[in-house]
């Protein structure tokens, strides 16, 4: 379709069901779930290349498997190792706080830690998105302005062939921090009192070692606050809080830096691959979607990187998204649906940003009669009680979900993953087989009886709590635990519309 823009000029249009802009991580996770579902979709990103500068280094055991189920994980498993430890201690030395590893693997079947090198997952995720027959992928191309019209929005983007206009369904914005898409909604961030500066550095270790430690550590010294982590074997991150003096410019330069590794580390041993100084924020949009208007990943959450859980939280957004924009568009679902994606991710992702905060408050103190305050106060509870498992975060509380809430476990299945053999849709777990396990399965859900399990039943079972069925959304949480027909006319209902907002409201 053509249209005459202002000057007269033909602008070619093109019409899609959901149009992502930004091929980060969260939009590329988001396009992979689409595109298994057979969505079309038109993933726009202004960049040819994938983003250069220094970022995440930890993903969670939940966050593998989703990325598992957008094609991700391999390749970072593949080139990334666990950490032993995550310690905070002060300018003495002495362990202020700290969480250990818990065992190698977590119910999910992945490693509870995976500390791993972000382009390696970008470039992961575009391979498995270019393989997606519905999903269109246009680089060099920036949204500069969209409108609403109608049902769906209609956008203005630059191309390296000029101007061009798409119509879509459904704009989801995982266009970053400074995104477009919510500026063009007028979307505030409510801002949660954080804003640091700190220069971060990616480096190689010289003489091809693999690690100088598995323990992340925080040094929370008052003279300069210094973050250091292992990566994917053969890397490591440092990260040097800015003292209020010292500008970015002045950080940067080789002998700078030198000198910050100097009172850790031999500065010889890494070579300084990538620089960057940031600001660690702590945003959230105030809302997360407007009519067919979505924001996911950073452009709806900013966090500061004290938990490495801001790349976790965009790609639980896009696992939450990608099944219920499906089920809008094939009309099994009205928008209503829609407003559980808010509803269940913003206390999900309020709860860890609360707790990153709080971290980086320990660590960011650069006053040293707050830091001696600080340090006393910490030391005084008891060491063995200083130092906690590896955070297992909460599970959703409302939304499309009459029970359950946490996260599902995995099994083995036919010599491999059951969620390989799911993909990105709901599974029924049942004891026994049923016209109604037979029924959903022909309808694009995945039905499995426990004694088909290799091994894991167990899991299951304890979540089934004596109920002859467990419904386990495509995103992995539990939607609930009952008679296995009940169960999925209770999906469909919520799926519906019905039960979500008196669900929502009653939390
Ligand atoms: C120092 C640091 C350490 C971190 N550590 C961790 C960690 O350990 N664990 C963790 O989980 N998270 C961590 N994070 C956070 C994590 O890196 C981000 O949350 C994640 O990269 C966000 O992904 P995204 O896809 O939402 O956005 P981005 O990766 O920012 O991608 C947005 C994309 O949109 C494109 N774009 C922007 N505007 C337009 C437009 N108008 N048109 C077209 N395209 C556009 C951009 O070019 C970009 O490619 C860290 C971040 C930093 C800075």
């Amino acid at each position: 379709m053509n249209k005459k823009g202002d000057k007269g000029e033909t602008m070619k249009r093109e019409e899609t069901d959901v149009l992502i802009v930004g091929l980060g991580p969260v939009g590329a996770a988001l396009g992979v779930y689409l595109g298994r579902m057979g969505v079309k979709a038109i993933a726009i990103e202004r960049d040819h290349e994938v983003y250069p500068m220094p970022r995440a280094a930890h993903l969670d055991h939940e966050t593998m498997r989703l990325l598992h189920l957008a094609g991700g994980a391999e390749a970072v498993a593949q080139a990334s190792q666990p950490l032993s430890a995550y310690e905070f201690r002060n300018a003495a030395g002495e362990l202020l706080t700290g969480f250990a590893a818990r065992g190698a693997l977590a119910p999910t079947g992945w490693p509870w830690t995976s500390m791993f090198h972000q382009p390696t997952l970008e470039h992961a995720l575009r391979a498995r998105l270019a393989a997606l027959p519905s999903v269109s992928v246009r680089l060099g191309h920036a949204l500069k302005s969209y409108r609403v019209e109608g049902e769906g929005v209609i956008a203005e983007v630059e191309t390296p062939e000029g101007m061009k206009e798409i119509s879509a369904r459904f704009l989801v914005g995982c266009d970053g921090g400074n995104s477009t898409v919510r500026r063009g909604a007028g979307i505030a961030f409510d801002d949660m009192g954080f804003d640091e500066p700190w220069l971060v550095i990616d480096a190689v270790l010289a003489g091809g070692i693999a690690r100088i430690s598995t323990v992340g550590l925080q040094y929370c010294d008052p003279a300069r606050p210094v973050t250091s982590m292992p990566m994917a074997p053969g890397r490591h991150r440092f990260e040097f809080m800015l003292l209020p003096h010292e500008k970015p410019e002045e950080v940067v330069s080789d002998a700078a830096i030198a000198g910050m590794i100097a009172p850790y580390h031999d500065p010889a041993q890494f070579e300084i691959e990538r620089r960057a100084v940031y600001r660690f924020h702590a945003l959230i949009a105030k809302a997360w979607r407007k009519g067919p208007v979505v924001l996911a990943g950073d452009a709806a959450h900013q966090m500061p990187p004290f938990l490495g859980q801001g790349l976790c939280s965009g790609t639980r957004d896009a696992a939450n998204l990608a099944w219920k924009i499906e089920a809008v568009l094939r009309g099994r679902a009205g928008d209503a649906l829609l407003d559980s994606y808010q509803a269940e991710r913003e206390p999900h992702v309020r709860m860890i940003t609360d707790m990153a905060v709080s971290l980086g408050r320990i660590v960011c103190t650069q006053d040293a009669g707050a830091a001696q305050a600080r340090d006393a106060g910490m030391l005084a509870v008891p060491e063995g009680e200083r130092v906690r498992g590896i955070m297992i975060l909460e599970g959703l509380k409302a939304g499309v979900l009459p029970g359950g809430g946490m996260v599902a476990p995995d099994a083995q299945f036919r010599g491999a993953r059951l969620d390989d053999a799911a993909g990105y849709a709901p599974i029924l777990i049942t004891r026994e087989e049923s016209d109604a396990s037979r029924t959903f399965a022909a309808s694009g859900g995945f039905a499995v009886v426990l004694s088909a399990l290799d091994s894991g039943a167990e899991g299951f079972t304890a979540l089934m709590n004596g109920a002859p069925a467990l419904l386990v959304r495509p995103d992995r949480y539990v939607f609930g635990a009952g008679e296995a027909a009940a169960l999925l006319a209770a999906w469909e209902a919520y799926l519906a519309g019905g039960g979500v907002a008196a669900n929502i409201a009653a939390a």
